[in-house]
């Protein structure tokens, strides 16, 4: 058994929470955060402190932003006829890495999942509609993760937005099934992108 020094193991115990840090990833960099200069560690410190007081929604999109309308919402050079539909604020960043795609988001906060009880009424699908009766929105693209919920929840959508005068694309396969968005690599959701097809 390691000798455990509690201030490093109470850093690695949080550090462990994060999503992709297993434990001895955690281990190593609460070892590596202890030998960092002290600014670097105040900064961090101050950077995770101010995360959830200087963040807010986009009342439009639905993105995470530190200003309302987001910086996307306010960009007048932005195509305001492509909407395109993701899970997570965090799937918008590779989006905008591939450079295929410079229309409008709206971000669900998830995705619909019977079995965690995850429905409709808990995603900013309702918000939806009025976006694409209002706006000048000529293609709906369906950018859910390739996952069964991700799935379900494109179909969903699909079916809400049916009375609708709007072409509904969704992102070309070619993306691993199963993966998260977030992780796919800029070539291929690139490609995703430009070859997406009617759905
Ligand atoms: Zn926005």
């Amino acid at each position: 058994m390691a000798m455990t020094v509690e201030p490093i193991a109470r850093v690695a115990r949080a550090l462990s929470s994060l999503p992709g840090i297993g434990p001895k990833s955690a281990q190593r960099l609460a070892y590596h955060l202890l030998n960092s200069p002290d600014a670097d560690i105040e900064e961090l410190a101050d950077a995770l402190r101010a995360l959830k007081g200087s963040v807010v929604v986009c009342s439009s999109c639905f993105n995470v932003t530190s200003s309302d309308p987001c910086s996307v919402c306010s960009d007048s050079q932005r195509d305001r006829s492509f909407l395109c539909v993701v899970e997570r604020p965090s799937d918008i960043a590779p989006i905008e890495r591939t450079g295929r795609f410079h229309g409008l988001y709206h971000v669900l906060h998830g995705s619909l999942s019977p079995s965690k009880g995850i429905g409709p009424e808990d995603l900013k699908l309702a918000e939806l509609l009025p976006r694409l009766r209002s706006a000048e929105v000529t293609e709906l693209i369906l950018a859910t993760n390739p996952t069964l919920e991700g799935e379900a929840t494109a179909m969903y959508i699909r079916q809400m937005v049916a009375s609708v005068d709007v072409k509904v694309t969704k992102l070309a396969r070619g993306l691993p099934y199963g993966a998260d968005l977030e992780y796919a690599d800029d070539m291929t959701l690139g490609q995703a992108i430009e070859l997406r097809q009617g759905f």
